[in-house]
């Protein structure tokens, strides 16, 4: 069975710059292009996971998100890299407009999308990382018995902080989604070559 690496979007695969509402606002972080390529070169699934409550919030629209995710996967694919899935959850357990503005299941840190993901592409979860710069990024991945890694961009000083004084397990942390390629990579080849 194969496995995934879930990339959470904003501050991961994309500079953080509070509810990103259109393409223009979208820039890419250092390396990420080329870290997706060095993932889908490793035969790793790659899907991003994303909390969208700007939707909920009445920020953006679903449809708004389209171009935003059509540039992402533009930018990406400029340098050969493509994302098999993208996964958002638009709700809000209480701010925000119906029909968004409810207790969902795919709100990390819930783990509704990675399952959804593993279902949909059947990868094992437990074999699978999520790489991300939110606290709730580490306790999705948790709670699936995925790897986790912690990114240093966007939210991920504070996040480590977080985590340390809540007792939240991070399985790695990374400067950046090019550290946290290299330590997939790297765990990936620990178990090839056990195998053989
Ligand atoms: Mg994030
Ligand atoms: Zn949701």
């Amino acid at each position: 069975m194969a496995a995934g690496v879930f990339l959470d979007r904003d501050g991961t695969l994309n500079i953080e710059v509070d509810y990103l509402r259109t393409p223009d606002d979208l820039r890419l972080i250092d390396g990420a292009a080329a870290s997706v390529r060095r993932l889908n070169n490793a035969g790793l699934v790659t899907c991003v996971i994303s909390n969208q409550s700007g939707v909920a919030r009445g920020f953006l629209t679903e449809a708004d998100l389209i171009p935003i995710h059509a540039k992402l996967r533009a930018e990406l694919a400029h340098e050969g890299a493509t994302l098999d899935g993208i996964y958002y959850c638009p709700h809000h357990p209480t701010a925000g407009i119906a029909p968004y503005n409810v207790e969902c299941d795919c709100r990390k840190p819930k783990p509704g999308m990675l399952i959804k993901a593993s279902k949909e592409f059947n990868f094992d979860l437990q074999r699978s990382f999520v790489v991300g710069d939110s606290v709730v990024d580490m306790q999705a991945g948790n709670t699936v018995g995925a790897t986790t890694i912690l990114v240093q961009t966007g939210y991920g000083k504070q996040s480590l902080l977080t985590c340390r004084e809540q007792n939240i397990p991070i399985g790695h942390v990374a400067a950046s989604i090019i550290e946290a390629t290299e330590f997939i990579l790297d765990k990936r080849k620990g178990v090839r070559s056990h195998n053989e």
